[in-house]
Parts: structure tokens; C-alpha cells; sequence
């Protein structure tokens, strides 16, 4: 072979392997368009250790900004991270330490109640009825365990956060896991005593849409929905779904 042929070749072999780098690390960005968040997450928040086999995306729910997103036309109200759970019923496990004196059962029950909403709008057993209490549950370890848990997240706007784990190959959701900020103050909102607290059912219910695989929705032609992705106090409308939320769940689940 000529020297010549044999550096076209080199050239040529070259350029496949950059390609084949480059086209490999394209493959492991984000499902979803939740990735620019992620870049602005603390650097402080949770590192995961490595594992191959899993992709990991948080969905970080925001307070309403001062001046929204522009308004994007849509006829869908619902976006599908496209991963799902194959087992069923999903287990979890409540944390329900808090700072704020809220009791065990406020919180477990807010939470439970929010996971039947989800529930009731599939003939599929989703969630488990029979949730587990533990006091050491912590968010964003990656053990198989559902966690659901209150902890500081250092950003003042981020009401909550749900970490989804799930199969590079098969996109199955093997995890999830939810913070709920204890910069905000929760509870009640449709308590006669304090209507200015931040809704945990109401947040609950957005968070556990994550956990079964719906995206957040940012239009504001879809602002009623529950997986609209702002929140502010005293809003208790994500405590039912509308019917985006109700299609998109069924989708993936069936009717
Ligand atoms: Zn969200």
C-alpha cells in the first residue's frame, strides 16, 4: 500500500472514532428538556454514584416567576418523559420529619392522598396502598427505595424536587425519589387557620406525576394543570388533575 493510501486511511479511521465519541455522548443527555435545569442545579445537590446501567433526570419545581414564560400555543397539556414503571404497584416509603411541627399523619396523609388521585384515573393498582414510614428515608440515594423526605435544598425558588431513575435500555423507572424545601413553609392551604402555607397535597400530587413519568408543562395556555411546572402559596388546583393530566397518565398506564 502507498504511504498515501495508508494516511487516508488513518484520516478516515480517525474521523469514525471522533464521530462514534461524539454520536455515544449525544445518546446519554437527558430525556427531557429539564436538562438546562439540571445545569443550574446547586453544585452542592446530591452526587449519585456511577451506575452504567441508569440515567438519572430531576425535575425542579420552580415558583412562579414575576414575568412567566411567553405564552407557547399548544394543544397538549400533558408531555410524556417516555419511561415508565413495568412493576406494579409502586412502593414508597414517607419521611415525615419536618421542621415545622407538622404530625406524622398531616404529612403521610397528604402524601397517600395525592398518590390515589393518581391512582383513581388508571384501572391500574399504581401506587401501593400501604405506604411505609421510616425517619432516616433520605432523598437522592440511589437504593431502590422510593423516598419521600423534607430537606433544605439551598435555592429559595425550588419548592421541590423529584429525582427519577430509570434503564438506559428498556426505559423502565427503577426509582424515584422527592425534597420537599424546608425554606417554605407547608401545610394546609385549605385550613381556615393559615391559607398561606405551601400545599404539600397540592405539591405531592405534581411531584408524584414525575414519579410515574409525565414531564413538566410550562405553557401558560396550560396553567390549570398539575404538572404545570410553577407553584406559589396558598394554591391547592394540582390537588386534581385536569384532563391533560388525566391522557397522559393513560397513556402510559392505560385507561
Ligand atoms: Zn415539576
Amino acid at each position: 500500500m502507498s504511504t498515501k493510501l495508508n494516511t487516508m486511511i488513518f484520516v478516515l479511521a480517525t474521523a469514525f472514532f471522533v464521530l462514534s465519541v461524539i454520536v455515544s455522548a449525544s445518546m446519554i443527555i437527558p430525556v427531557n428538556d429539564n436538562a438546562k435545569e439540571n445545569a443550574n442545579a446547586p453544585e452542592n445537590s446530591p452526587v449519585i454514584g456511577t451506575n452504567w446501567d441508569l440515567e438519572r433526570v430531576d425535575f425542579i419545581h420552580y415558583v412562579k416567576p414575576e414575568t412567566p414564560a411567553k405564552p407557547v400555543k399548544t394543544d397538549v397539556c400533558y408531555k410524556l418523559m417516555g419511561v415508565k414503571w413495568s412493576s406494579l404497584p409502586v412502593n414508597y416509603v414517607i419521611n415525615p420529619t419536618n421542621p415545622q411541627g407538622l404530625t406524622e399523619s398531616f404529612v403521610t396523609s397528604a402524601i397517600a392522598t395525592s398518590a390515589e388521585t393518581w391512582d383513581v384515573s388508571t384501572s391500574k393498582e399504581l401506587f401501593n396502598n400501604f405506604y411505609l414510614v421510616n425517619y432516616s428515608a433520605k432523598y437522592g440515594v440511589q437504593n431502590f427505595q422510593n423516598a419521600i423526605a423534607f430537606d433544605d435544598y439551598p435555592n429559595n425558588d425550588v419548592i421541590a424536587v423529584t429525582s427519577v431513575w430509570f434503564t438506559r435500555v428498556g426505559k423502565q423507572i427503577v426509582e424515584f425519589d422527592q425534597l420537599y424545601n424546608t425554606r417554605f413553609v407547608w401545610g394546609d392551604s385549605t385550613s381556615v387557620i393559615n391559607q398561606t402555607v405551601m400545599d404539600l397535597q397540592n405539591i405531592g400530587t405534581h411531584e408524584l406525576g414525575h414519579s410515574v413519568g409525565l414531564s413538566d408543562i410550562y405553557s401558560t395556555a396550560c396553567s390549570a394543570v398539575t404538572m404545570h411546572g410553577y407553584s406559589g402559596y396558598g394554591e391547592t388546583q394540582k390537588r386534581t388533575l385536569e384532563q391533560p393530566d388525566i391522557t397522559g397518565l393513560q397513556k402510559m398506564y392505560g385507561v
